[in-house]
């Protein structure tokens, strides 16, 4: 039975397993614990916005993004790379 190929290099291994999405709900759940709470008013329910890393209010379309105040704020290299260096 094959192994399967594990990647040797980051930029490879976004390839192999680009999934920013689980990284982001890990991040969500981190700042989040009982669930979304919108900053602004408060409400707790929100359109997720992925490719930008944000959070929109669907009561006041209040963006959030959930890697501000990190390290990972502003970043541009994957946030996989910085699970994977983790
Ligand atoms: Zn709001």
């Amino acid at each position: 039975m094959p192994r399967p190929t594990y990647p040797r290099t980051v930029p490879e291994f976004n390839r192999f397993s680009p999934d920013e999405q689980a990284c982001l709900g890990y991040l969500a759940a981190c700042r989040w614990p009982d669930g979304f709470r919108c900053p602004r008013c408060g409400y707790d329910e929100a359109f997720v916005l992925p490719r930008r890393r944000l959070w929109q209010c669907k009561s006041c379309a209040y963006q959030v993004s959930v890697t501000a105040g990190t390290i990972l704020h502003r970043t541009r290299t994957s946030l996989l790379s910085w699970f994977w260096a983790a």
